[in-house]
């Protein structure tokens, strides 16, 4: 093990992960006169939040009467009341707040005609507690999340936030319960690195690569949480996976929602508008689990479009150009490279495509991780946080709306940030590490280092992501669930002949896309567990074999842990059916109908 020395770094807060959510805590804790250190896999710009466009939601009212009760209501709703109504209070009420704060660090939003902050309808979103849609989801372009990271990050920089750029993060330092650090692999010299801290917080993002179609990043591979897994911490309700309505056929790519926001609608093969029939008031506005499952359903009773009529359409053909230029420039040029569609004169082919993970690491509103300790599954452990799409707050339940992850992201990002200044004490020591509680850590990194079984990584990887797309599906049953659960199974033992070939350390991506696999099948196998246990249908977990919303047995999120093996187990974590201040009432559950 000498051959692995590590270079030894003390922190006050150590960030993993430079996205929106990271970026924000970062910044946040760095604002409370704290040491802060960002690891990073990629640059910071590349994070995925870069790709985000259609908008981040806020109640500011700019386009017509809006308020964030009306923005609570829809949140809970559309998270089909799995949402923890606290942290969902929490979440609305701080919108507007994050969102001008944004825009004061200098993120350039889309104006109205007054100069105000220009915002678009999205999917769920509402006035009137249903009445119809608002414009609520505040826009810089369709390059929102473009704008957002490149402001946070000359902030995060401008606050001295130390960033380590193609740094690796391996796994998490754990002493007696307690998070103290995290190790990685600097990817360009293959040096080990040791970050003591007195906090962690992950803001790795989500896990979309499980699945073979995803529109998320191939960084996506949810390497916080599998680092939870390992940790013998759970996950929070990681069968709820959102499959986004309009993929680009064939690409995956995204086309945002914003383009049904200004106006876009879909066809099947008769040039029916089959929204109005699945949701009469809000139609192709609808959030995203009934869009998809609209969709499918129309394409497996034969009314898809294409030659093989396994697809649907999205016009926009009827917008005026001069808005489609001004409003949608990003994915009309997306739509172009990838569909080779002119979005001005035909219709975008599209399919529901893997988009979001509702599921993550569980924590309370102020980002901290947690776990079940006895009857208690709201236990903190201590130096531990989590936020962005890797966290399950959990303020999008069962199926998120659409805009409301940016929120996330900025919200709690900030909340975590307010946290460290309460948590940590500045004056005390970063506490030490004996080489004990790292030697697992480099084990794990040697196995794949050699490697020399007789399946390459790739071939794992793609079965896995293929068992996933047909087997958790956007509709499950008991049957493709188990079949699902099997090949999880066979793939995950498989590993044990895992081969690698490239031997060395100084940028060796064979080594990092093993890392990448064995964190996303770990999580793989707690999702499609998590799913066969759930014997109800809820937001974006539609079982055929057991339709109906079932709030008598199963109004409570999954907590999943990773047994060593394949074993998964699981148990449950209250929803939080309360709020946050005594002026608002919880909102009672009832049929989800738009
Ligand atoms: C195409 C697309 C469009 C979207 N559009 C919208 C939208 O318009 N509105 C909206 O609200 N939401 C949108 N979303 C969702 C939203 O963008 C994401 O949920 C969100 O950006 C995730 O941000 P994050 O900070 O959690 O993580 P990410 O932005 O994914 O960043 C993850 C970070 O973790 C780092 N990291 C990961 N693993 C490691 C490791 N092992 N070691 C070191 N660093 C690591 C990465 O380097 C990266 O910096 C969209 C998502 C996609 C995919």
């Amino acid at each position: 093990m000498a051959a692995y020395e590590f270079v030894d770094h003390a922190y006050d807060v150590v960030v993993v992960g430079a996205g929106g959510s990271g970026l924000r805590a970062a910044l946040g804790a760095a604002q409370q006169g704290l040491k802060v250190a960002c690891v990073t896999k990629v640059f910071p710009t590349r994070s995925h939040t870069v790709a985000a466009q259609g908008g981040i939601s806020a109640s500011l009212g700019n386009m017509g009467e809006d308020s964030w009760q009306w923005h609570m209501y829809d949140t809970v709703k559309g998270s089909d009341w799995l949402g923890d109504q606290d942290a969902i209070e929490y979440l609305v009420r701080n919108a507007p707040k994050a969102v001008y704060e944004l825009e004061h660090w200098g993120v350039p939003f889309s104006r109205t005609e007054e100069g105000k902050i220009y915002q678009r309808a999205f999917g769920g979103m509402t006035r009137n507690f249903g009445e119809g849609p608002v414009q609520r989801t505040c826009a810089a372009a369709d390059r929102t999340g473009h704008a957002i990271l490149h402001t946070l990050y000359g902030q995060s920089v401008r606050r001295q936030v130390e960033f380590f750029v193609e740094y690796f993060a391996l796994d998490l330092i754990m002493q007696d319960g307690a998070c103290t650090g995290v190790t990685a692999l600097k990817l360009d010299d293959g040096t080990m690195h040791r970050f003591r801290a007195k906090l962690v917080i992950l803001a790795t993002g989500g896990y979309g690569r499980a699945y073979f179609s995803a529109t998320s990043a191939h960084t996506c591979t949810g390497d916080g949480n599998a680092m939870v897994l390992r940790a013998g911490l759970p996950l929070q309700d990681m069968e709820f996976v959102q499959f986004h309505p309009t993929g680009i056929y064939g690409a995956g790519c995204l086309i945002t929602e914003g383009a049904r926001g200004e106006g876009g609608y879909l066809t099947n093969s008769e040039g029916e508008r089959f929204m109005e029939r699945y949701a009469p008031t809000v139609k192709d506005l609808a959030p995203r689990d009934m869009v998809s499952r609209s969709m499918t359903i129309e394409i497996r009773e034969g009314r898809g479009v294409g030659p093989n009529k396994d697809h649907i359409h999205l016009h926009l053909d009827h917008l005026d150009p001069a808005v489609l230029h001004e409003r949608l420039p990003g994915i009309s040029e997306s739509a172009k490279i990838f569909a080779g569609v002119d979005v001005t004169k035909q219709p975008i082919p599209v399919l529901p495509t893997v988009h979001y993970n509702m599921g993550g690491i569980p924590t309370n509103y102020h980002g901290e991780v947690l776990t079940k300790v006895g009857d208690n599954a709201d236990t903190v452990v201590p130096g531990l946080m989590a936020v962005g799409e890797a966290a399950c707050v959990s303020v999008h339940g069962a199926n998120r709306l659409g805009s409301n992850s940016l929120t996330d992201l900025v919200v709690f990002g900030r909340a975590a940030g307010l946290r460290c200044g309460e948590v940590v004490d500045k004056a005390s020591k970063v506490p030490d590490v004996p080489a004990s509680a790292t030697d697992g850590h480099i084990a794990r990194l040697d196995r794949f280092r050699h490697a020399n079984g007789s399946i390459p990584t790739s071939k794992l990887r793609i079965d896995m992501q293929r068992a996933m797309q047909s087997d958790a599906a956007v509709f499950r049953t008991g049957k493709t669930l188990e079949e699902g659960v099997a090949k999880l199974r066979a793939i995950h033992a498989a590993g044990a002949d895992i081969k690698t070939t490239d031997r060395g350390l100084i940028w060796n991506t064979d080594l990092v896309e093993t890392l990448e696999y064995d964190n996303l099948i770990d999580q793989a196998l707690v999702t499609i567990e998590g799913a066969l246990n759930r014997t109800e249908s809820r937001g974006a977990h539609a079982r055929e074999d057991y339709p109906d919303r079932n709030d008598v047995e199963w109004m409570k999120h999954t907590l999943a842990w990773k047994i060593p093996g394949d074993a998964v187990k699981i148990d449950y974590r209250p929803v939080h059916n309360y709020t946050m201040s005594k002026d608002i009432d919880y909102i009672e559950p009832k049929a989800r109908v738009y």
